[in-house]
């Protein structure tokens, strides 16, 4: 039998991942990436015998797909997906593909904040118990876990542009933390569609298979009203009390599944802040649901310490408290950090402005915020809302000067807060870059 042929567009993570596995599996593979390949990737092709080309797409070796793997990071939009699309060549994403070759137990979490942190928790709190893999945007894809490792069980980090290529992926639980408008230059800037991308997580969910979402959050509340999901529904919330999935009831965390009840003092949790405990709920239902110990899940929510650039503690000096929260890269992810602020902050925000609307930060940063240092290439917007809530406003395009400022302004008590509510490629690499440069400078105090 002609071998199946697999064209895979983008060698980062996750086309390298599906190669491996695609080999394994008996494809003919095609790797082609439009810009350049890193060295590490490179290696693993050349090792593998895997043919690949890089710096062009050369569309006589790819319009003869069975089907084809495009990386997230590449837009429908571009011309050769098109005539992809147009030749009734299927174009999935590595989750779809990897998904098909193992029978774990899958746990897929979507959203458009606390993706990472609400993984990471999860994987956490199973792997106490169970043989699980933590995958998708984290780590080590899950197409290379699937051919490497082999688990039980996987959590997967999954971001709306893998949703957007899956065709038959089905999770056990599927996980939506929230919905607020992002990357919406891929979605024709028209936020329903980005929120039917997000739901595309339940797609093919039945009735045995579980989705927790947020029922705070209006705009889930809404879609599950206007379209027909088959899923058994889990949700959590802060402000009401649920009978079937988890509730705030004072100051303790109650998650009821089928009449078993958990309960958890939200003091012991070793994160901070509202959205955390949101995220907490929702790990510990599906650690629930996979019937961890009661036991198990209380401790392992006592020494989840976090997830570097999410509000991570980095130092106390003289009594002022730094926070690298380099990873809220839009405005709700900054609404969580200054509400968890519980002295006078000094705020570094700004970046690459993604069309922030700030008016939901006023309250908060009249409250608690006494200076703002402005850390973009244009400050312009921030300027304009912000300038007459604070004393002190000042604007500088270096970290370490920034960080300089924040430590002549702060006195005993206050936090120094990083939390740019904007993307950073104006001034950095990326947001990691950022949050290292941030923590280094305030290292060297
Ligand atoms: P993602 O992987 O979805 O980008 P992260 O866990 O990396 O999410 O967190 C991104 C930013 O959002 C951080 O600033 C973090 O403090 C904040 N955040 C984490 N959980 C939530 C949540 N449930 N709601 C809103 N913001 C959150």
């Amino acid at each position: 039998m002609k071998k199946q042929r697999l064209i895979i567009l983008g060698a980062g993570e996750s086309g390298v991942g599906t190669a491996l596995l695609a080999i394994a599996k008996g494809y003919d593979v095609f790797v082609s990436d439009k810009g350049k390949i890193k060295d590490k990737y490179k290696e693993v092709l050349i090792r593998e015998g895997i043919e690949w080309e890089e710096g062009q797409h050369t569309e006589s070796k790819i319009l003869n797909a069975n089907v084809v793997m495009k990386s997230p990071g590449i837009p429908d939009k571009v011309n050769l997906v098109q005539m992809l699309l147009q030749n009734k060549i299927p174009v999935i994403s590595e989750i779809e593909f990897a998904s098909k070759y193992t029978d774990a137990t899958l746990v897929g979490i979507t959203g458009s904040n606390g993706k990472t942190t609400t993984a990471s928790l999860t994987h956490h709190i199973l792997r106490q118990e169970l043989n699980v893999g933590l995958a998708g945007n984290i780590g080590d894809s899950f197409a290379r876990q699937v051919m490497e490792d082999d688990f039980e069980n996987y959590v997967l980090e999954i971001s709306s542009f893998q949703l957007d290529g899956i065709r038959d992926f089905k999770p056990k639980i599927a996980i939506i933390t929230n919905i607020t408008p992002d990357h919406l230059d891929r979605y024709d800037y028209k936020f329903e569609n980005y929120v039917d991308s997000k739901f595309r997580i339940a797609l093919n969910q039945t009735k045995e298979d579980y989705l927790i979402y947020d029922a705070d959050d209006e705009v889930i509340t809404q879609w599950l009203k206007s379209h027909d999901i088959q899923s058994t529904l889990l949700p959590f919330s802060l402000k009401e009390n649920i009978e079937n999935g988890a509730y705030l009831d004072n100051e303790n965390i109650k998650i009821t599944i089928d009449n078993n009840q958990i309960t958890m003092p939200t003091k012991n949790l070793a994160l901070e802040g509202k959205h955390n405990i949101k995220n907490a709920m929702a790990a510990s239902t599906v650690s629930h649901l996979l019937k961890i110990r009661k036991q198990t899940i209380r401790e392992s929510l006592e020494n989840f310490h976090g997830v570097e650039h999410r509000l991570e503690q980095v130092l106390k000096i003289n009594k002022v408290q730094y926070v690298n929260d380099s990873k809220a890269t839009n405005v709700n992810a900054t609404y969580y950090a200054l509400e968890s602020m519980d002295a006078p902050t000094v705020w570094i925000v700004g970046g690459t402005d993604k069309g922030n609307d700030y008016t939901e930060l006023f309250s908060f940063v009249n409250e608690k915020v006494k200076a703002i240092i402005c850390l973009g290439m244009d400050n312009e917007k921030l300027i304009e809302n912000f300038g007459n809530m604070v004393d002190v406003i000042v604007e500088t395009q270096f970290m370490k000067e920034a960080v300089k400022i924040a430590y002549k302004i702060a006195e005993a008590g206050d936090n120094v807060l990083l939390s740019p509510a904007c993307a950073s490629f104006d001034l950095f690499e990326n947001y990691e870059d950022r949050g290292r440069q941030f923590k280094d400078a305030v290292r060297n105090l």
